[in-house]
């Protein structure tokens, strides 16, 4: 059985921890050839020497970029191109959430433009370089590739939910990764070009458990999960998967959201 990606070409951005890293070899056991970019290496070192081990049918590879440097999202599109030949999916995950953002009062202009920097501008220039890479695309049948490609963006629930816990900047970020991508979905949609934006709930991730230190920190978001319990990377991953495959053909300018029912709720069960 051929994998959901077979000859595919993904690029995915933090592919060194959480989604990213579960993203990596969950598209490269699919048949996806995997340039895992992070702007630190050793995750992205570990899960390419899993998906050696475990899928050597597919090629893989990594490359350290920070995608706050538009030179660096250029480079890394540049290199999945030359290693691979081609790039169908773009997923521009990397992201960060940083210890000193808070409310409009506290939140100091240098965490706000970091991380605006990384969270929406990196995200912006994946999408452009990628669009300019996807317009390359042939189709080629007996590969199974087609024109065009997908492009999946991480947003996140606090894009469409207010949390009063705030982060203001990261908040504010992920609300414009969202706008930006149905916007992006809608010019590029007769180019073949899917865009779509993952909204994930809050995860098992070190992104937001080393942020969240103490039991009452957790028991405080816990309360209003409608499972009772934080998502796993692999979730979003799956989640990822059919946003990357042609099983997702006719989706795009969606928000995907994927939060365990945390945004429809109004009281959870107890
Ligand atoms: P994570 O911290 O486990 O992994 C993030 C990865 O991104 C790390 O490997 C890190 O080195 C890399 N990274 C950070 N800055 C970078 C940069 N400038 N350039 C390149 N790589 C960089 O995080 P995660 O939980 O897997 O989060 C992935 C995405 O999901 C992020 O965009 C995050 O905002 C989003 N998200 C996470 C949650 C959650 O609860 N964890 C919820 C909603 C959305």
């Amino acid at each position: 059985m051929p994998g959901r990606l077979q000859n595919k070409v993904a690029l995915i951005t933090g592919a060194g921890s959480g989604i990213g890293l579960e993203s990596s070899l969950l598209f490269a056991s699919e048949g996806a050839n995997v340039l895992l970019v992070d702007v630190a290496l050793t995750g992205a070192q570990k899960g390419l020497g899993l998906i050696q081990e475990r899928y050597p049918n597919v090629k893989a590879d990594v490359f350290q970029a920070d995608v706050g440097k538009e030179h660096d999202v250029r480079a890394a599109v540049d290199k999945a191109v030359q290693v691979f030949g081609r790039l169908d999916i773009m997923f521009n995950n990397a992201g960060i959430m940083h210890p000193e953002d808070d409310n409009a009062l506290n939140t100091e202009e240098r965490i706000w433009d970091l991380t605006m920097q990384i969270n929406l501008k990196g995200v912006w220039w994946g999408c452009k370089y990628a669009i300019l890479a996807m317009r390359q695309n042939k189709r080629d049948d007996q590969l199974g590739l087609h024109e065009g490609g997908s492009i999946i963006n991480t947003a996140s629930f606090v894009a469409i939910r207010g949390a009063a816990t705030p982060q203001l900047a990261y908040t504010a970020s992920k609300g414009a990764v969202l706008a930006m991508s149905r916007e992006l979905a809608m010019v590029h949609a007769k180019e073949g070009i899917r865009v779509n934006a993952l909204c994930p709930g809050p995860l098992k991730t070190p992104l937001l458990m080393d942020f969240l230190d103490t039991p009452e920190k957790r028991d405080r978001r816990l309360v209003h999960l409608p499972m009772g319990r934080f998502g796993e990377a692999v979730e979003l991953a799956k989640a990822a998967l059919f946003l990357a495959s042609d099983d997702s053909s006719y989706v795009t300018g969606s928000d995907f959201i994927v939060d365990g029912g945390l945004s429809a709720a109004y009281v959870t069960a107890l």
